[in-house]
């Protein structure tokens, strides 16, 4: 596997790619390992976790670095995400025990009833490139602290991310292969579905590798969660706070180089404040520095991958051929590396990639409607059901319409994110299960009701 830098075009690493044997020999590991990891008491497990999130701290440039030189992520926002990782481990550290406290039921006379949860053996995740530490240690936190091992099969552009994730189980003291990288292409995916030692799926990234790793795994009634794309609408209302939807929205669509699944990718703004609102967003994406993501100063770097700045590209192409205007960028930029400038498009024409798609840069959608009943449609003519934002002065009134989008989560007045301490997912085409949270920990356990009479 070749490391690309795709801010500068060269290439920074290579890692030997892993064959068949090595994953057979990979789950028989992985089996011996979880014969005596579920037995460790929970405690343990939980302490361990948390040196996991020392160790992140302690490392948190060169694992910032990392990510920056494989993906592109700026640099700022790569300190931020190993932060974030360290939040999980803790908060797990802290909850799964409570999390995972049997559950009594209503029992009768004489008998005690009660569900514990208990792990199910070797969890595959195929995980993305994007958010290359949150998205393994969003899965890794609470599935591996409930007892579960596991087994990643990261994005081929980040092998370097995949080996230093290893690396912090070790250093923290895990014991051997209760986590382990594997560096292999997809089309391994499906043996390791379908083999019995695999036990259960999760996957974060595009539609078809969803699909695919579905269907594989239901064909053995494996159990999978899936956290695929979305084109989350920003629902701007006649009494919003202006200055601060424009300032939240840019930045939710504009960072990660706009290569987020949460990102806010449709602006849908009532026609009473669109001008107003278009010019404080426009201003505000303009003062964004674009560059090296190495500087600390840069708010958007290149796109993670070669191809990936083309197929947005192709997408904006499209959607100005169909009649969008584009109100700033719209052009890959004329320098080394996968650079493509932040961009505003507005009159959207129904059907377009921008409006139907998920496009996955540095591109705003921005519609003009009538009113909030023209908003929630709006919002909801979508195949995904991601997030959205609400932006209105009134929380009722944003309550209100929150419960009226199709979505995982809807937050008003703040920007979509995932949070250890609340549900993390999507419906319609953004997949199915729940990460994070109590109900994240419990997505891959045997629930058993124990009767005692
Ligand atoms: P993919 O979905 O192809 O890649 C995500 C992960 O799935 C990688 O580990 C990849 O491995 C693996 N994978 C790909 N195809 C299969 C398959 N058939 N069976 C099993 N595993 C598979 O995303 P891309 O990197 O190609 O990005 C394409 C688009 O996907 C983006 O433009 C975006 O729209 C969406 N995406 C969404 C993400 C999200 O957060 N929801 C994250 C990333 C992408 P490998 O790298 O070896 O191909």
């Amino acid at each position: 596997m070749d490391v690309v830098n795709p801010a500068t075009g060269e290439r920074v690493d290579t890692y030997e790619t892993q064959t068949e044997e090595d994953v057979d020999a990979a789950l028989d590991r992985a089996t011996d390992a979880f014969g005596e990891w579920r037995e460790r008491p929970m405690r343990e497990r939980e302490r361990l976790l948390e040196s996991a999130g020392d160790v992140l701290r302690e490392n948190k440039r060169e694992y910032a670095e990392t990510i920056t030189r494989e993906m592109g992520k700026p640099i700022t926002q790569a300190v931020a995400e190993i932060e974030k990782c360290a939040w999980a481990c803790d908060h797990y550290a802290e909850h799964a025990s409570s999390y995972l406290g049997a559950d009594h039921h209503p029992s009768p006379p004489g008998s005690t009833v009660k569900t514990v949860y208990e792990p199910l053996g070797p969890v595959l995740a195929v995980m993305p490139w994007n958010f290359p530490f949150w998205q393994v240690f969003r899965f890794a936190a609470p599935y591996v602290t409930a007892g579960n091992v596991g087994l990643l099969k990261h994005a081929s552009n980040v092998p370097g991310c995949a080996k230093a994730i290893e690396e912090v189980f070790r250093e923290a003291g895990y014991p051997e292969d209760v986590f382990q990288s594997l560096l292999i292409p997809s089309d391994l995916v499906d043996e390791m579905l379908e083999d019995d030692r695999v036990r259960a799926a999760t996957l974060t990234g595009s539609g078809p590798a969803g699909r695919s790793v579905a269907s594989t795994a239901g064909e053995s009634l494996k159990k999978t969660v899936l956290e695929l794309g979305g084109s989350d609408p920003c629902v701007v209302l006649d009494d919003a706070d202006l200055d601060a939807a424009a300032e939240t929205g840019a930045w939710a669509r504009n960072q990660n180089g706009g290569q987020s699944c949460i990102a806010a990718k449709r602006f849908v703004v009532v026609e009473s404040v669109y001008d107003e609102f278009l010019d404080r967003f426009v201003d505000e994406i303009d003062s964004y520095v674009v560059g090296d993501p190495m500087d600390e100063e840069t708010d958007v770097g290149p796109q993670a991958r070669e191809g990936l700045m083309e197929e947005v590209h192709e997408q904006v192409e499209e959607s100005v051929e169909a009649g969008a205007n584009v109100v700033i960028g719209g052009e890959p930029m004329d320098r080394d590396g996968q650079f493509y400038p932040p961009t505003v498009l507005t009159d959207v024409p129904e059907g377009c990639p921008a409006d139907s798609e998920e496009v996955f840069g540095p591109v705003a959608a921005v519609y003009e409607v009538e009113d909030e009943a023209a908003a929630i449609e709006k919002a909801n003519d979508t195949q995904f059901g991601l997030g959205a934002t609400v932006w209105t002065e009134d929380r009722e009134r944003g309550e209100n319409l929150a419960r009226q989008i199709d979505a995982g989560c809807v937050y008003v007045n703040q920007l979509v994110k995932s949070d250890p301490r609340v549900p993390f997912g999507g419906v319609k085409e953004s997949g199915y299960g729940r990460e994070l949270a109590e109900v994240g920990i419990k997505e891959f356990l045997n629930e058993k009701t124990v009767w005692v009479e």
